[in-house]
Protein backbone atom coordinates (compact mmCIF):
# COMPACT_ATOMS: atom_id res chain seq x y z
CA UNK A 1 0.00 0.00 0.00
CA UNK A 2 1.51 3.17 -0.93
CA UNK A 3 0.40 6.19 1.32
CA UNK A 4 2.54 8.92 0.12
CA UNK A 5 0.17 9.23 -2.74
CA UNK A 6 0.30 13.25 -2.88
CA UNK A 7 4.37 13.12 -3.32
CA UNK A 8 4.65 13.31 -6.71
CA UNK A 9 8.19 14.09 -7.98
CA UNK A 10 9.23 15.02 -11.02
CA UNK A 11 10.99 12.64 -13.10
CA UNK A 12 12.77 14.14 -15.96
CA UNK A 13 16.65 14.20 -15.71
CA UNK A 14 16.80 17.65 -15.57
CA UNK A 15 14.54 17.59 -12.08
CA UNK A 16 17.01 15.60 -10.40
CA UNK A 17 19.45 18.11 -11.51
CA UNK A 18 17.67 20.92 -9.46
CA UNK A 19 16.31 19.18 -6.90
CA UNK A 20 18.99 20.87 -4.72
CA UNK A 21 18.18 24.01 -5.77
CA UNK A 22 14.64 25.60 -5.26
CA UNK A 23 12.28 24.38 -7.95
CA UNK A 24 11.11 27.84 -9.74
CA UNK A 25 8.03 28.35 -12.21
CA UNK A 26 9.43 28.87 -15.85
CA UNK A 27 7.73 31.52 -17.91
CA UNK A 28 8.70 32.62 -21.45
CA UNK A 29 7.42 36.03 -22.79
CA UNK A 30 7.09 36.13 -26.72
CA UNK A 31 6.47 39.00 -27.86
CA UNK A 32 8.14 41.68 -30.01
CA UNK A 33 8.23 44.89 -27.86
CA UNK A 34 10.72 45.20 -25.58
CA UNK A 35 8.17 47.12 -23.11
CA UNK A 36 6.06 44.42 -22.89
CA UNK A 37 8.61 42.44 -22.02
CA UNK A 38 9.61 44.88 -19.34
CA UNK A 39 6.23 45.42 -17.66
CA UNK A 40 5.13 41.95 -17.50
CA UNK A 41 8.28 41.04 -15.30
CA UNK A 42 7.89 44.61 -13.31
CA UNK A 43 4.43 43.58 -12.92
CA UNK A 44 5.54 39.91 -11.53
CA UNK A 45 8.35 41.22 -10.09
CA UNK A 46 9.28 38.65 -6.62
CA UNK A 47 6.19 37.18 -6.51
CA UNK A 48 5.62 33.49 -5.58
CA UNK A 49 2.59 31.41 -7.17
CA UNK A 50 1.44 28.47 -5.61
CA UNK A 51 4.85 28.20 -3.41
CA UNK A 52 7.70 29.09 -6.03
CA UNK A 53 9.22 31.93 -7.46
CA UNK A 54 9.11 32.86 -11.38
CA UNK A 55 11.68 32.95 -13.69
CA UNK A 56 11.71 34.55 -16.96
CA UNK A 57 12.59 33.39 -20.11
CA UNK A 58 12.53 36.55 -22.95
CA UNK A 59 11.97 36.11 -27.07
CA UNK A 60 11.60 38.85 -29.33
CA UNK A 61 10.04 36.65 -32.46
CA UNK A 62 7.84 33.03 -33.07
CA UNK A 63 11.12 32.23 -34.47
CA UNK A 64 13.81 33.22 -31.40
CA UNK A 65 10.90 31.53 -29.21
CA UNK A 66 10.80 27.90 -30.94
CA UNK A 67 14.47 27.69 -30.50
CA UNK A 68 14.67 28.42 -27.11
CA UNK A 69 11.89 26.42 -26.54
CA UNK A 70 13.63 23.16 -28.17
CA UNK A 71 16.06 23.62 -25.75
CA UNK A 72 14.90 25.50 -22.44
CA UNK A 73 13.38 22.41 -20.52
CA UNK A 74 10.07 22.43 -18.62
CA UNK A 75 8.24 25.77 -19.07
CA UNK A 76 5.40 26.12 -17.56
CA UNK A 77 3.33 29.35 -19.27
CA UNK A 78 4.39 31.26 -22.42
CA UNK A 79 2.58 34.56 -22.68
CA UNK A 80 2.77 35.21 -26.70
CA UNK A 81 2.09 37.97 -28.37
CA UNK A 82 -0.45 37.55 -31.37
CA UNK A 83 0.87 39.80 -33.90
CA UNK A 84 4.90 39.84 -34.28
CA UNK A 85 6.77 39.30 -37.30
CA UNK A 86 3.61 38.88 -39.09
CA UNK A 87 0.20 38.70 -38.83
CA UNK A 88 0.02 35.27 -37.94
CA UNK A 89 3.34 35.20 -36.44
CA UNK A 90 1.65 34.15 -32.82
CA UNK A 91 -0.87 31.92 -33.94
CA UNK A 92 1.45 30.12 -35.80
CA UNK A 93 3.78 29.35 -33.02
CA UNK A 94 0.93 28.36 -31.16
CA UNK A 95 0.68 25.60 -34.16
CA UNK A 96 4.27 24.53 -33.84
CA UNK A 97 4.14 24.74 -30.08
CA UNK A 98 1.58 22.10 -30.03
CA UNK A 99 1.96 20.43 -33.54
CA UNK A 100 5.57 20.27 -34.28
CA UNK A 101 7.41 20.41 -30.64
CA UNK A 102 4.38 18.64 -29.12
CA UNK A 103 4.64 20.79 -26.17
CA UNK A 104 1.04 19.67 -24.70
CA UNK A 105 1.81 20.38 -21.02
CA UNK A 106 2.68 24.00 -22.03
CA UNK A 107 0.01 26.80 -20.74
CA UNK A 108 -0.46 29.37 -23.91
CA UNK A 109 -1.69 32.84 -22.85
CA UNK A 110 -2.35 34.62 -25.71
CA UNK A 111 -1.98 38.60 -25.66
CA UNK A 112 -2.74 41.13 -28.15
CA UNK A 113 -2.68 44.91 -28.49
CA UNK A 114 -5.67 45.14 -31.07
CA UNK A 115 -8.86 43.48 -29.93
CA UNK A 116 -9.44 42.84 -33.86
CA UNK A 117 -6.94 40.02 -34.02
CA UNK A 118 -8.64 37.84 -31.27
CA UNK A 119 -7.83 34.45 -32.61
CA UNK A 120 -11.37 32.00 -33.49
CA UNK A 121 -12.80 30.22 -30.99
CA UNK A 122 -12.04 26.93 -33.11
CA UNK A 123 -8.72 28.00 -33.08
CA UNK A 124 -8.44 28.41 -28.85
CA UNK A 125 -10.06 24.95 -28.26
CA UNK A 126 -7.54 23.08 -31.12
CA UNK A 127 -4.76 24.29 -29.87
CA UNK A 128 -5.43 24.52 -26.24
CA UNK A 129 -4.83 27.91 -25.97
CA UNK A 130 -5.70 28.84 -21.83
CA UNK A 131 -6.55 32.28 -21.62
CA UNK A 132 -7.04 35.70 -24.41
CA UNK A 133 -6.55 38.94 -23.36
CA UNK A 134 -6.22 42.04 -24.30
CA UNK A 135 -2.56 44.00 -23.43
CA UNK A 136 -4.72 46.39 -22.09
CA UNK A 137 -6.37 43.80 -19.88
CA UNK A 138 -3.08 43.16 -18.31
CA UNK A 139 -2.62 44.60 -15.35
CA UNK A 140 -0.74 43.36 -12.02
CA UNK A 141 -4.24 41.80 -10.42
CA UNK A 142 -5.37 40.49 -13.65
CA UNK A 143 -1.63 38.95 -14.89
CA UNK A 144 -1.58 37.53 -11.27
CA UNK A 145 -4.76 36.02 -11.78
CA UNK A 146 -4.19 35.07 -15.13
CA UNK A 147 -0.65 33.26 -14.54
CA UNK A 148 -1.46 31.83 -11.32
CA UNK A 149 -4.83 29.77 -13.12
CA UNK A 150 -2.28 28.84 -16.02
CA UNK A 151 0.20 27.49 -13.74
CA UNK A 152 -2.24 25.52 -11.45
CA UNK A 153 -3.70 23.46 -14.64
CA UNK A 154 0.17 23.11 -15.33
CA UNK A 155 0.71 21.33 -12.50
CA UNK A 156 -2.50 19.66 -12.89
CA UNK A 157 -1.90 18.33 -16.33
CA UNK A 158 1.80 17.17 -15.49
CA UNK A 159 0.62 15.55 -12.41
CA UNK A 160 -2.30 13.25 -14.34
CA UNK A 161 0.60 12.49 -17.15
CA UNK A 162 2.70 11.16 -13.85
CA UNK A 163 -0.21 9.02 -13.33
CA UNK A 164 -0.51 8.23 -16.53
CA UNK A 165 2.83 7.09 -17.98
CA UNK A 166 5.19 6.78 -14.74
CA UNK A 167 4.90 3.53 -12.35
CA UNK A 168 4.82 5.01 -8.71
CA UNK A 169 6.55 2.40 -6.93
CA UNK A 170 10.17 2.82 -8.78
CA UNK A 171 9.61 6.31 -10.50
CA UNK A 172 10.33 4.64 -13.83
CA UNK A 173 8.13 5.21 -16.91
CA UNK A 174 5.21 2.79 -17.12
CA UNK A 175 4.25 0.57 -20.01
CA UNK A 176 2.59 3.34 -21.82
CA UNK A 177 5.51 5.82 -21.66
CA UNK A 178 7.83 2.99 -23.05
CA UNK A 179 6.00 2.76 -25.77
CA UNK A 180 6.32 6.40 -26.93
CA UNK A 181 9.67 6.71 -25.84
CA UNK A 182 10.80 3.63 -28.09
CA UNK A 183 8.36 4.90 -30.65
CA UNK A 184 9.65 8.44 -30.67
CA UNK A 185 13.14 6.61 -30.46
CA UNK A 186 12.71 4.60 -33.26
CA UNK A 187 11.43 7.37 -35.59
CA UNK A 188 14.34 9.61 -35.04
CA UNK A 189 16.07 6.63 -36.66
CA UNK A 190 19.31 7.26 -34.98
CA UNK A 191 19.61 4.57 -33.17
CA UNK A 192 20.30 1.69 -35.52
CA UNK A 193 22.22 -0.66 -33.16
CA UNK A 194 19.38 -0.50 -30.31
CA UNK A 195 17.70 -3.85 -28.77
CA UNK A 196 14.51 -3.83 -26.89
CA UNK A 197 14.35 -6.01 -24.25
CA UNK A 198 11.94 -7.03 -21.55
CA UNK A 199 13.21 -8.49 -18.07
CA UNK A 200 10.91 -10.59 -15.88
CA UNK A 201 11.60 -11.56 -12.33
CA UNK A 202 11.91 -15.26 -11.56
CA UNK A 203 9.53 -16.44 -8.99
CA UNK A 204 8.63 -12.79 -8.02
CA UNK A 205 5.23 -13.74 -7.03
CA UNK A 206 6.04 -16.58 -4.69
CA UNK A 207 8.58 -14.19 -3.05
CA UNK A 208 5.81 -11.54 -2.95
CA UNK A 209 3.62 -13.99 -0.89
CA UNK A 210 6.71 -15.47 1.22
CA UNK A 211 7.73 -12.14 2.41
CA UNK A 212 4.89 -10.05 2.05
CA UNK A 213 3.98 -6.88 -0.32
CA UNK A 214 5.89 -4.63 1.31
CA UNK A 215 8.99 -6.16 0.88
CA UNK A 216 8.21 -7.23 -2.39
CA UNK A 217 7.98 -3.63 -2.96
CA UNK A 218 11.54 -2.64 -1.99
CA UNK A 219 13.15 -5.26 -3.90
CA UNK A 220 11.39 -4.08 -7.16
CA UNK A 221 12.93 -0.71 -6.13
CA UNK A 222 16.07 -2.30 -5.46
CA UNK A 223 15.96 -3.93 -8.98
CA UNK A 224 14.65 -0.58 -10.45
CA UNK A 225 17.50 1.64 -8.67
CA UNK A 226 20.39 -0.91 -9.97
CA UNK A 227 19.43 -1.25 -13.53
CA UNK A 228 19.30 2.57 -13.63
CA UNK A 229 22.37 2.81 -11.97
CA UNK A 230 24.53 0.02 -13.95
CA UNK A 231 22.83 0.65 -17.19
CA UNK A 232 22.90 4.23 -17.18
CA UNK A 233 21.13 7.36 -19.61
CA UNK A 234 21.65 5.46 -22.79
CA UNK A 235 18.93 2.85 -21.73
CA UNK A 236 15.69 3.32 -21.36
CA UNK A 237 14.06 1.67 -18.70
CA UNK A 238 10.34 1.25 -17.48
CA UNK A 239 8.32 -0.78 -15.46
CA UNK A 240 6.23 -1.88 -17.68
CA UNK A 241 4.22 -4.88 -15.64
CA UNK A 242 4.67 -6.13 -12.12
CA UNK A 243 7.67 -7.22 -12.29
CA UNK A 244 8.94 -6.72 -15.77
CA UNK A 245 10.99 -4.06 -16.83
CA UNK A 246 11.00 -2.69 -20.70
CA UNK A 247 15.13 -1.96 -21.55
CA UNK A 248 15.80 -0.38 -24.68
CA UNK A 249 19.20 0.68 -25.21
CA UNK A 250 22.54 0.23 -27.50
CA UNK A 251 23.51 -3.06 -27.66
CA UNK A 252 26.64 -2.92 -26.67
CA UNK A 253 25.20 -1.79 -23.36
CA UNK A 254 22.63 -4.09 -23.39
CA UNK A 255 24.78 -7.20 -24.32
CA UNK A 256 22.03 -9.98 -22.10
CA UNK A 257 25.07 -11.32 -19.94
CA UNK A 258 25.70 -8.21 -18.80
CA UNK A 259 22.44 -7.14 -17.94
CA UNK A 260 21.48 -10.63 -16.06
CA UNK A 261 25.71 -10.33 -14.22
CA UNK A 262 23.82 -7.72 -12.71
CA UNK A 263 21.49 -10.08 -10.77
CA UNK A 264 24.47 -12.07 -9.51
CA UNK A 265 24.85 -9.44 -6.54
CA UNK A 266 22.12 -9.47 -3.49
CA UNK A 267 19.65 -7.01 -3.64
CA UNK A 268 19.39 -5.14 -0.09
CA UNK A 269 16.46 -3.73 1.55
CA UNK A 270 17.06 -2.67 4.57
CA UNK A 271 17.77 -5.01 7.06
CA UNK A 272 17.79 -7.70 4.58
CA UNK A 273 19.36 -8.83 1.55
CA UNK A 274 18.07 -11.47 -1.53
CA UNK A 275 19.14 -12.70 -3.97
CA UNK A 276 16.67 -12.85 -7.19
CA UNK A 277 17.37 -14.01 -10.98
CA UNK A 278 15.63 -12.67 -13.86
CA UNK A 279 15.08 -13.88 -17.46
CA UNK A 280 15.42 -11.68 -20.43
CA UNK A 281 13.59 -11.54 -23.52
CA UNK A 282 15.08 -9.72 -26.53
CA UNK A 283 14.96 -8.27 -29.94
CA UNK A 284 16.92 -6.78 -32.06
CA UNK A 285 14.79 -6.68 -34.88
CA UNK A 286 13.77 -2.92 -34.81
CA UNK A 287 13.41 -1.61 -38.57
CA UNK A 288 10.89 -1.01 -41.23
CA UNK A 289 7.46 -0.86 -40.35
CA UNK A 290 7.60 -2.19 -36.65
CA UNK A 291 6.26 -0.11 -34.03
CA UNK A 292 7.31 -0.07 -30.60
CA UNK A 293 4.71 -1.79 -29.66
CA UNK A 294 5.17 -4.85 -32.00
CA UNK A 295 9.03 -4.89 -30.90
CA UNK A 296 7.50 -5.20 -27.00
CA UNK A 297 5.53 -7.99 -28.33
CA UNK A 298 8.39 -9.82 -30.19
CA UNK A 299 10.79 -9.43 -27.16
CA UNK A 300 7.70 -10.69 -25.17
CA UNK A 301 7.27 -13.58 -27.52
CA UNK A 302 11.32 -14.25 -26.92
CA UNK A 303 10.85 -14.03 -23.16
CA UNK A 304 7.76 -16.32 -22.68
CA UNK A 305 10.21 -19.00 -24.52
CA UNK A 306 12.96 -18.11 -21.86
CA UNK A 307 10.64 -18.26 -19.51
CA UNK A 308 9.77 -22.05 -20.80
CA UNK A 309 13.23 -23.08 -21.15
CA UNK A 310 15.76 -21.15 -20.19
CA UNK A 311 14.79 -19.42 -16.97
CA UNK A 312 17.37 -17.04 -15.75
CA UNK A 313 18.69 -16.54 -19.17
CA UNK A 314 17.45 -14.54 -22.10
CA UNK A 315 16.18 -15.91 -25.87
CA UNK A 316 16.69 -13.57 -28.61
CA UNK A 317 13.75 -13.04 -30.62
CA UNK A 318 13.44 -14.36 -34.46
CA UNK A 319 11.28 -14.18 -37.17
CA UNK A 320 10.76 -17.34 -37.04
CA UNK A 321 9.08 -17.19 -33.69
CA UNK A 322 6.88 -14.38 -34.81
CA UNK A 323 5.25 -16.24 -37.63
CA UNK A 324 4.73 -19.11 -35.56
CA UNK A 325 2.63 -16.96 -33.01
CA UNK A 326 1.02 -14.89 -36.09
CA UNK A 327 0.08 -17.72 -37.48
CA UNK A 328 -1.66 -18.95 -34.53
CA UNK A 329 -3.03 -15.31 -34.72
CA UNK A 330 -4.73 -16.24 -37.94
CA UNK A 331 -6.10 -19.52 -37.38
CA UNK A 332 -7.68 -18.27 -34.28
CA UNK A 333 -9.40 -15.51 -36.36
CA UNK A 334 -10.42 -17.90 -39.47
CA UNK A 335 -11.92 -19.86 -36.52
CA UNK A 336 -13.99 -17.17 -35.17
CA UNK A 337 -15.30 -16.95 -38.41
CA UNK A 338 -15.89 -20.27 -39.34
CA UNK A 339 -17.96 -20.67 -36.30
CA UNK A 340 -19.84 -17.64 -36.99
CA UNK A 341 -20.53 -18.99 -40.53
CA UNK A 342 -21.20 -21.88 -39.62
CA UNK A 343 -18.01 -23.92 -41.40
CA UNK A 344 -17.87 -26.34 -38.78
CA UNK A 345 -19.65 -29.92 -38.63
CA UNK A 346 -19.78 -33.30 -37.24
CA UNK A 347 -19.22 -36.29 -38.88
CA UNK A 348 -19.75 -39.71 -36.91
CA UNK A 349 -17.49 -43.00 -36.89
CA UNK A 350 -19.55 -46.21 -36.41
CA UNK A 351 -18.17 -48.54 -33.15
CA UNK A 352 -19.04 -52.12 -33.49
CA UNK A 353 -19.13 -55.06 -31.16
CA UNK A 354 -15.97 -56.61 -31.94
CA UNK A 355 -17.64 -60.17 -30.76
CA UNK A 356 -21.15 -59.95 -33.49
CA UNK A 357 -20.23 -57.35 -35.59
CA UNK A 358 -23.34 -55.06 -34.98
CA UNK A 359 -22.84 -51.24 -34.09
CA UNK A 360 -23.32 -50.11 -30.55
CA UNK A 361 -22.75 -46.49 -31.14
CA UNK A 362 -20.71 -43.50 -32.68
CA UNK A 363 -18.03 -41.50 -32.16
CA UNK A 364 -19.30 -37.56 -32.73
CA UNK A 365 -16.22 -35.74 -34.01
CA UNK A 366 -15.50 -32.39 -35.45
CA UNK A 367 -14.81 -31.02 -38.95
CA UNK A 368 -13.32 -27.66 -40.17
CA UNK A 369 -13.44 -27.35 -43.91
CA UNK A 370 -11.99 -23.59 -44.85
CA UNK A 371 -13.23 -21.40 -47.26
CA UNK A 372 -10.98 -22.56 -49.70
CA UNK A 373 -12.23 -26.58 -49.15
CA UNK A 374 -9.01 -27.79 -47.34
CA UNK A 375 -9.93 -28.96 -43.62
CA UNK A 376 -8.11 -28.12 -40.51
CA UNK A 377 -7.06 -31.20 -38.29
CA UNK A 378 -9.08 -31.12 -34.96
CA UNK A 379 -5.17 -31.69 -33.53
CA UNK A 380 -4.39 -28.09 -35.01
CA UNK A 381 -7.19 -26.11 -34.27
CA UNK A 382 -8.70 -27.56 -30.63
CA UNK A 383 -5.57 -26.45 -28.96
CA UNK A 384 -6.20 -23.20 -30.35
CA UNK A 385 -10.48 -23.42 -29.28
CA UNK A 386 -9.03 -24.20 -26.20
CA UNK A 387 -6.47 -21.38 -25.33
CA UNK A 388 -9.25 -18.56 -26.43
CA UNK A 389 -11.92 -20.16 -24.54
CA UNK A 390 -13.94 -20.65 -28.08
CA UNK A 391 -13.98 -24.03 -26.98
CA UNK A 392 -16.85 -24.00 -24.29
CA UNK A 393 -19.04 -22.73 -27.27
CA UNK A 394 -17.51 -24.69 -29.92
CA UNK A 395 -18.24 -28.20 -27.28
CA UNK A 396 -21.39 -27.16 -26.40
CA UNK A 397 -22.89 -27.06 -30.28
CA UNK A 398 -21.22 -30.23 -30.77
CA UNK A 399 -22.91 -31.91 -27.52
CA UNK A 400 -26.05 -30.33 -28.94
CA UNK A 401 -26.00 -31.37 -32.34
CA UNK A 402 -24.91 -34.82 -31.53
CA UNK A 403 -27.74 -35.39 -29.24
CA UNK A 404 -30.10 -34.38 -32.30
CA UNK A 405 -28.59 -36.81 -34.59
CA UNK A 406 -29.04 -39.56 -31.96
CA UNK A 407 -32.74 -38.70 -32.41
CA UNK A 408 -32.22 -39.26 -35.84
CA UNK A 409 -30.80 -42.02 -35.46
CA UNK A 410 -32.62 -43.83 -33.00
CA UNK A 411 -35.84 -43.36 -35.35
CA UNK A 412 -34.17 -45.44 -37.82
CA UNK A 413 -34.53 -48.89 -35.69
CA UNK A 414 -31.37 -48.35 -33.61
CA UNK A 415 -32.79 -47.81 -30.13
CA UNK A 416 -29.88 -48.35 -28.05
CA UNK A 417 -27.53 -46.80 -30.10
CA UNK A 418 -24.84 -44.59 -28.11
CA UNK A 419 -23.19 -41.74 -29.06
CA UNK A 420 -20.33 -40.72 -27.96
CA UNK A 421 -18.76 -37.16 -27.47
CA UNK A 422 -15.35 -35.52 -26.49
CA UNK A 423 -15.08 -33.13 -23.88
CA UNK A 424 -12.45 -30.84 -23.53
CA UNK A 425 -10.65 -30.21 -20.12
CA UNK A 426 -11.53 -26.51 -20.35
CA UNK A 427 -15.47 -27.00 -21.08
CA UNK A 428 -15.56 -30.03 -18.36
CA UNK A 429 -13.82 -27.07 -15.52
CA UNK A 430 -16.31 -24.70 -16.79
CA UNK A 431 -18.86 -24.27 -14.00
CA UNK A 432 -21.94 -24.11 -16.23
CA UNK A 433 -21.13 -27.58 -17.52
CA UNK A 434 -23.30 -30.11 -15.86
CA UNK A 435 -26.14 -27.38 -16.32
CA UNK A 436 -25.39 -27.45 -19.59
CA UNK A 437 -25.49 -31.22 -20.22
CA UNK A 438 -28.33 -31.23 -18.02
CA UNK A 439 -29.77 -28.53 -20.63
CA UNK A 440 -29.05 -30.41 -23.71
CA UNK A 441 -30.56 -33.55 -22.28
CA UNK A 442 -33.88 -32.02 -21.80
CA UNK A 443 -34.13 -29.86 -24.80
CA UNK A 444 -33.29 -33.05 -26.76
CA UNK A 445 -35.29 -35.48 -25.21
CA UNK A 446 -32.22 -38.15 -25.37
CA UNK A 447 -32.07 -41.38 -23.00
CA UNK A 448 -29.05 -39.53 -21.12
CA UNK A 449 -28.12 -43.54 -20.78
CA UNK A 450 -27.17 -43.37 -24.70
CA UNK A 451 -24.69 -40.30 -24.47
CA UNK A 452 -21.26 -40.91 -24.03
CA UNK A 453 -18.80 -38.18 -22.56
CA UNK A 454 -15.03 -38.97 -23.31
CA UNK A 455 -12.19 -37.23 -21.49
CA UNK A 456 -8.68 -37.97 -22.17
CA UNK A 457 -6.41 -39.96 -19.61
CA UNK A 458 -4.52 -37.26 -18.38
CA UNK A 459 -7.35 -34.89 -18.03
CA UNK A 460 -8.79 -37.60 -15.84
CA UNK A 461 -5.84 -38.09 -13.66
CA UNK A 462 -5.49 -34.23 -12.69
CA UNK A 463 -7.01 -32.82 -10.00
CA UNK A 464 -8.78 -35.84 -8.42
CA UNK A 465 -10.96 -34.57 -6.47
CA UNK A 466 -12.17 -31.96 -8.39
CA UNK A 467 -12.53 -34.99 -10.97
CA UNK A 468 -14.64 -37.11 -9.01
CA UNK A 469 -16.91 -34.56 -8.14
CA UNK A 470 -17.50 -33.54 -11.60
CA UNK A 471 -17.49 -37.28 -12.83
CA UNK A 472 -20.34 -38.06 -10.28
CA UNK A 473 -22.71 -35.07 -11.02
CA UNK A 474 -21.81 -36.32 -14.79
CA UNK A 475 -23.37 -39.86 -13.47
CA UNK A 476 -25.74 -38.84 -11.63
CA UNK A 477 -28.08 -37.33 -14.89
CA UNK A 478 -27.33 -41.33 -16.50
CA UNK A 479 -24.81 -39.98 -19.19
CA UNK A 480 -21.66 -42.77 -18.96
CA UNK A 481 -17.85 -41.52 -19.14
CA UNK A 482 -14.89 -43.55 -21.46
CA UNK A 483 -11.17 -42.51 -20.66
CA UNK A 484 -9.89 -41.77 -24.12
CA UNK A 485 -6.23 -42.80 -25.62
CA UNK A 486 -6.36 -44.84 -22.59
CA UNK A 487 -2.09 -45.57 -22.08
CA UNK A 488 -0.61 -42.40 -22.97
CA UNK A 489 -0.78 -41.03 -19.38
CA UNK A 490 0.25 -42.09 -16.55
CA UNK A 491 -3.10 -43.16 -14.77
CA UNK A 492 -2.57 -44.51 -10.98
CA UNK A 493 -4.37 -47.76 -10.56
CA UNK A 494 -5.75 -46.68 -7.48
CA UNK A 495 -6.90 -43.55 -8.66
CA UNK A 496 -8.41 -44.82 -11.65
CA UNK A 497 -10.65 -47.69 -9.25
CA UNK A 498 -12.20 -44.76 -7.64
CA UNK A 499 -13.20 -42.41 -10.48
CA UNK A 500 -17.01 -43.52 -11.76
CA UNK A 501 -16.21 -44.63 -15.24
CA UNK A 502 -17.88 -46.47 -17.64
CA UNK A 503 -15.52 -47.86 -20.69
CA UNK A 504 -11.40 -47.43 -21.54
CA UNK A 505 -10.39 -46.32 -24.37
CA UNK A 506 -7.23 -47.63 -26.36
CA UNK A 507 -5.23 -45.41 -27.97
CA UNK A 508 -4.59 -45.59 -31.45
CA UNK A 509 -1.14 -46.27 -31.47
CA UNK A 510 -1.04 -49.54 -28.92
CA UNK A 511 -3.30 -50.64 -31.93
CA UNK A 512 -1.04 -50.09 -34.70
CA UNK A 513 1.44 -51.44 -32.56
CA UNK A 514 -0.33 -55.04 -32.66
CA UNK A 515 0.93 -55.31 -36.46
CA UNK A 516 4.38 -54.92 -35.75
CA UNK A 517 6.29 -58.13 -34.57
CA UNK A 518 8.82 -56.46 -32.04
CA UNK A 519 6.98 -55.24 -28.84
CA UNK A 520 3.86 -57.00 -30.58
CA UNK A 521 0.70 -55.55 -28.47
CA UNK A 522 1.59 -55.52 -24.65
CA UNK A 523 0.09 -52.58 -23.59
CA UNK A 524 -3.23 -53.28 -25.37
CA UNK A 525 -3.44 -56.62 -23.72
CA UNK A 526 -2.65 -54.71 -20.51
CA UNK A 527 -5.50 -52.49 -20.52
CA UNK A 528 -7.82 -55.02 -21.75
CA UNK A 529 -6.75 -57.05 -18.65
CA UNK A 530 -7.13 -53.83 -16.50
CA UNK A 531 -10.51 -53.04 -17.55
CA UNK A 532 -11.44 -56.62 -16.75
CA UNK A 533 -10.45 -56.37 -13.36
CA UNK A 534 -12.25 -52.61 -12.80
CA UNK A 535 -14.73 -54.22 -14.39
CA UNK A 536 -15.10 -51.52 -17.28
CA UNK A 537 -15.77 -52.26 -20.86
CA UNK A 538 -12.73 -51.77 -23.35
CA UNK A 539 -12.89 -50.74 -26.60
CA UNK A 540 -10.05 -50.40 -28.79
CA UNK A 541 -9.82 -47.52 -31.44
CA UNK A 542 -7.67 -47.06 -34.41
CA UNK A 543 -8.36 -50.19 -35.95
CA UNK A 544 -7.52 -50.46 -39.79
CA UNK A 545 -6.78 -54.01 -40.51
CA UNK A 546 -8.68 -57.33 -40.46
CA UNK A 547 -5.85 -58.86 -38.14
CA UNK A 548 -5.78 -55.92 -35.14
CA UNK A 549 -9.54 -57.18 -34.93
CA UNK A 550 -8.54 -60.79 -34.46
CA UNK A 551 -5.95 -60.44 -32.18
CA UNK A 552 -8.32 -57.42 -30.25
CA UNK A 553 -11.04 -59.92 -30.00
CA UNK A 554 -8.67 -63.07 -28.55
CA UNK A 555 -7.46 -60.68 -26.18
CA UNK A 556 -11.32 -60.10 -24.92
CA UNK A 557 -11.26 -56.33 -25.86
CA UNK A 558 -15.32 -55.98 -26.37
CA UNK A 559 -15.73 -53.01 -28.58
CA UNK A 560 -13.65 -51.50 -31.93
CA UNK A 561 -13.52 -48.12 -33.78
CA UNK A 562 -11.64 -47.63 -37.11
CA UNK A 563 -11.24 -47.13 -41.10
CA UNK A 564 -11.45 -51.07 -40.84
CA UNK A 565 -15.49 -50.76 -40.08
CA UNK A 566 -15.60 -47.13 -41.26
CA UNK A 567 -14.05 -43.53 -41.48
CA UNK A 568 -15.90 -40.58 -39.31
CA UNK A 569 -19.12 -40.14 -41.76
CA UNK A 570 -21.00 -37.30 -42.81
CA UNK A 571 -25.02 -37.53 -40.99
CA UNK A 572 -26.11 -38.33 -44.54
CA UNK A 573 -23.12 -40.79 -45.29
CA UNK A 574 -23.98 -42.60 -41.62
CA UNK A 575 -27.14 -43.14 -42.58
CA UNK A 576 -26.47 -45.03 -45.65
CA UNK A 577 -24.20 -47.04 -44.14
CA UNK A 578 -26.24 -47.58 -41.56
CA UNK A 579 -29.04 -48.88 -43.84
CA UNK A 580 -26.66 -50.97 -46.03
CA UNK A 581 -26.13 -52.97 -42.43
CA UNK A 582 -29.44 -53.18 -41.21
CA UNK A 583 -31.45 -56.60 -41.59
CA UNK A 584 -34.24 -55.83 -44.29
P1 LIG B 1 -9.94 -38.93 -30.54
O1 LIG B 1 -11.11 -38.61 -29.72
O2 LIG B 1 -8.98 -39.92 -30.00
O3 LIG B 1 -10.51 -39.38 -31.95
C1 LIG B 1 -10.03 -40.41 -32.69
C2 LIG B 1 -9.26 -39.91 -33.86
O4 LIG B 1 -8.76 -41.02 -34.58
C3 LIG B 1 -10.11 -39.14 -34.85
O5 LIG B 1 -9.28 -38.14 -35.38
C4 LIG B 1 -10.45 -40.17 -35.90
O6 LIG B 1 -10.74 -39.59 -37.15
C5 LIG B 1 -9.15 -40.94 -35.94
N1 LIG B 1 -9.33 -42.30 -36.41
C6 LIG B 1 -10.37 -43.12 -36.19
N2 LIG B 1 -10.15 -44.32 -36.74
C7 LIG B 1 -8.94 -44.29 -37.33
C8 LIG B 1 -8.14 -45.24 -38.05
O7 LIG B 1 -8.51 -46.38 -38.26
N3 LIG B 1 -6.93 -44.85 -38.48
C9 LIG B 1 -6.47 -43.59 -38.25
N4 LIG B 1 -5.26 -43.25 -38.71
N5 LIG B 1 -7.18 -42.65 -37.56
C10 LIG B 1 -8.42 -43.02 -37.12
P2 LIG B 1 -9.77 -36.69 -35.58
O8 LIG B 1 -11.19 -36.70 -36.02
O9 LIG B 1 -8.75 -36.00 -36.39
O10 LIG B 1 -9.78 -36.11 -34.12
C11 LIG B 1 -8.61 -35.90 -33.44
C12 LIG B 1 -8.86 -35.52 -32.03
O11 LIG B 1 -9.50 -34.27 -31.92
C13 LIG B 1 -9.81 -36.49 -31.33
O12 LIG B 1 -9.10 -37.61 -30.90
C14 LIG B 1 -10.31 -35.65 -30.19
O13 LIG B 1 -9.40 -35.68 -29.14
C15 LIG B 1 -10.33 -34.27 -30.79
N6 LIG B 1 -11.71 -33.92 -31.16
C16 LIG B 1 -12.42 -34.22 -32.26
N7 LIG B 1 -13.66 -33.70 -32.19
C17 LIG B 1 -13.75 -33.08 -30.99
C18 LIG B 1 -14.79 -32.36 -30.31
O14 LIG B 1 -15.94 -32.22 -30.78
N8 LIG B 1 -14.50 -31.84 -29.09
C19 LIG B 1 -13.28 -32.01 -28.53
N9 LIG B 1 -13.04 -31.45 -27.32
N10 LIG B 1 -12.28 -32.70 -29.12
C20 LIG B 1 -12.52 -33.23 -30.34
MG1 LIG C 1 -12.44 -39.51 -28.76
MG1 LIG D 1 -8.61 -41.24 -28.90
Amino acid sequence: MQTDSDTLHFLDDESIDTSVKEAVWRLMVVDDEPDVHRATTFALAGIRILGRPLQFLHAYSAAEATTMLQSEPDVAVVLLDVVMEHENAGLALVKTIRQTLKLTDLRIILRTGQPGYAPEIETIHDFDINDYKTKSELTRTKLYATVTAALRAYEQIRKLDELAFYDRLSSLPNRNKFVDLSEERLRSGSYPDDVIAILDLDDFAEINDALGHQQGDRLLQAVADRLKLELGPAVILARIGGDTFGLMGPRSVMDPATVLSLFRKPFVMQDDSMVVTSTMGITSILGDGISGRDALKDANIALKRAKKSRRGGFVMFSAEMGSDIRERVRLLQSLRSAVESERLFIVYQPQVNLGTGAVVGVEALIRWRNEDGSFVPPDRFIPLAEASGMIVAIGDWVLRMACHELVRLQAMGLADLRMSVNVSQIQFRHPDFIEKLNAALIDTRINPKCLELEITESVAMEDPGFMLDTLNLVRELGISIAIDDFGTGYSSLSHLRELPIDRLKIDRAFVTELSQRVSGGHIASMVIELGRNLNLTVIAEGIEEEAQAATLREMGCHEGQGYLYAKPLTANQLKEWLEARLPS
